[in-house]
């Protein structure tokens, strides 16, 4: 690390106590960005990333909301507007628990440089709540909801900043989130991507992040003459990302034998075919239920619960060539990285944002294997987001097989991007380096384009 790095690293540290995950994320970028400042010094001068790691906005907020015994429930609400050097600020909303002002910035961060990947003019923001959909009824949902919204609405719009949606966030939360924009706006705008298909969504917006990260994982295989035929893999959680990417991976003839929840995995070694993929949606999208009932209704599957006491998850501890970990950030440290290069994985796409440590992204490095980064691995989710904005602003919906060519060519635009870009910066196959400089190239020079603001 050089001198410049380590003290701006210092000094985002002490900015910023408290929020390991942002200094992890920034870490991660700001080293592959050493490699550009030894050849573009005007970036340090007009210090570019000094101003990449300072949010143009924060909005923290109280949400009130009345639960179904009557009792008032009391939640935080945010907002980070990263960068809107390349287009009004664009990223999803995560309404979990863990939700705090340090997690929702280091993704906030990572969208930056990912939106600038799909080659559509979005700038990075994120925000949420740490209010738990688990467990609550769809009236509480919904006036959670409209209490977030309606403090939301007057910091948002479709020029300025467009949310969607991410973990705890799907189609019923985003109905809720925009009835009430629209109620207290009195327009119906494009302001928030993921909408429903009658009301301005976009086909394939649902399946697209999944999707995505398995065509990236087909343009990494396609570098050494390989396929998905016969290939075996793993995938973590069982939300939205982790379905779709079930789905395509047996599309193009692999094989999944995990799925996981935040209690626990599964494992069939039989893979997870369409019939048993339409009762996981079932379970998930329907009735909102924990993915241990997949072992009680199909035999041959083993279920794990999470056992805290552990330094590693076993999910990463079985023979495969492929891993998706789809679930949330950190899920892959250092001894699941080592496990999975034991077991013969050679390939890793990221459906979750961030879903490995700096240690363990060091050893994929090391080991030069087909490690695509989440910032590119995952953002068919943004991109066609982006694409539902288009479609909005012109009036128009466009058919499955359109947004679908679309995405695929987006995914290989970006897997191009990073290949070119790392072999430009001398460090050929380092998904890392392509993809972090490939999407700070556009935006530092946009801000350099907009003078200092
Ligand atoms: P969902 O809420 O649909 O699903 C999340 C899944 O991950 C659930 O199975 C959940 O289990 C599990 N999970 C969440 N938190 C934890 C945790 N702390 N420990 C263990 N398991 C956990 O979210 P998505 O599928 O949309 O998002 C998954 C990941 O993909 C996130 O990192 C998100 O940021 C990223 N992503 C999503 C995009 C999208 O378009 N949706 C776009 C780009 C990235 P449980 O139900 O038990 O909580």
């Amino acid at each position: 690390m050089s001198d410049y790095i380590k003290s701006l690293m210092d000094g985002v540290k002490a900015k910023n106590p408290s929020e390991p995950e942002f200094h992890q994320a920034v870490e991660e970028v700001v080293e592959s960005l050493s490699l550009v400042l030894e050849r573009h010094p005007e970036y340090r001068k007009a210090k570019i990333l000094e101003r990449i790691v300072e949010p143009e906005r924060v909005v923290m907020f109280r949400v009130p909301w009345v639960d179904d015994q009557g009792n008032f429930q009391i939640n935080r609400g945010f907002r980070i507007e990263m960068n809107s050097a390349i287009g009004p600020y664009k990223g999803g909303l995560r309404f979990h628990p863990s939700v705090n002002l340090g997690i929702l910035k280091f993704l906030a961060f990572e969208q930056v440089f990912k939106n600038s990947l799909t080659t559509l003019p979005m700038g990075g923001g994120k925000g949420g709540s740490d209010f738990d959909p688990k467990g609550k009824s769809d009236n509480e949902v919904m006036r959670f909801c409209q209490s977030f919204m309606t403090e939301l609405q007057r910091h948002i719009g479709q020029f300025t900043d467009v949310p969607a949606g991410d973990i705890g966030v799907g189609g019923r939360e985003i109905g809720f989130l925009f009835g009430q924009y629209k109620r207290i706006r009195n327009e119906f705008t494009g302001v928030l991507t993921g909408k429903g298909l009658n009301w301005g969504g976009s086909l394939i917006r649902p399946e697209a992040t999944g999707y995505g990260s398995v065509y990236f994982a087909a343009e990494m295989l396609a570098t050494r003459g390989e396929t998905f035929e016969g290939k075996t893999c793993l995938v973590s959680g069982s939300g939205n990302v982790a379905q779709y990417t079930v789905e395509k991976i047996n599309e193009l003839g692999g094989k999944v034998v995990t799925l996981s929840d935040s209690s626990g995995y599964i494992y069939d070694p039989t893979g997870i075919n369409a019939e048993k993929l339409a009762f996981v949606m079932e379970l998930k999208n329907a009735r909102r239920g924990r993915i241990k009932e997949y072992a009680d209704a199909f035999s041959g599957v083993t279920y794990t619960p999470v056992d805290p006491s552990l330094d590693h998850n076993p999910l990463w501890d079985h023979k495969a060539d492929c891993a998706f970990p789809s679930a949330t950030q950190n899920e892959i440290n250092a001894k699941d990285a080592q496990n999975l290069l034991n077991n013969g994985v050679y390939l890793i796409s990221e459906g979750a944002n961030m879903p490995t440590t700096l240690e363990g992204v060091n050893l994929f490095l090391q080991e030069k294997i087909l490690y695509g980064p989440a910032k590119a691995a995952n953002a068919g989710g943004v991109a066609v987001s982006g694409l539902e904005m288009s479609q909005n602003s012109i009036r128009l919906s466009w058919s499955r097989e359109e947004v679908d060519q679309h995405l695929q060519r987006i995914m290989k635009s970006i897997h191009k991007t990073c290949v070119d870009t790392a072999e430009r910066f001398d460090t050929p196959g380092n998904y890392v380096n392509g993809a972090n400089i490939g999407g700070f190239l556009k935006v530092a020079d946009s801000m350099m384009d907009q003078g200092l603001v």
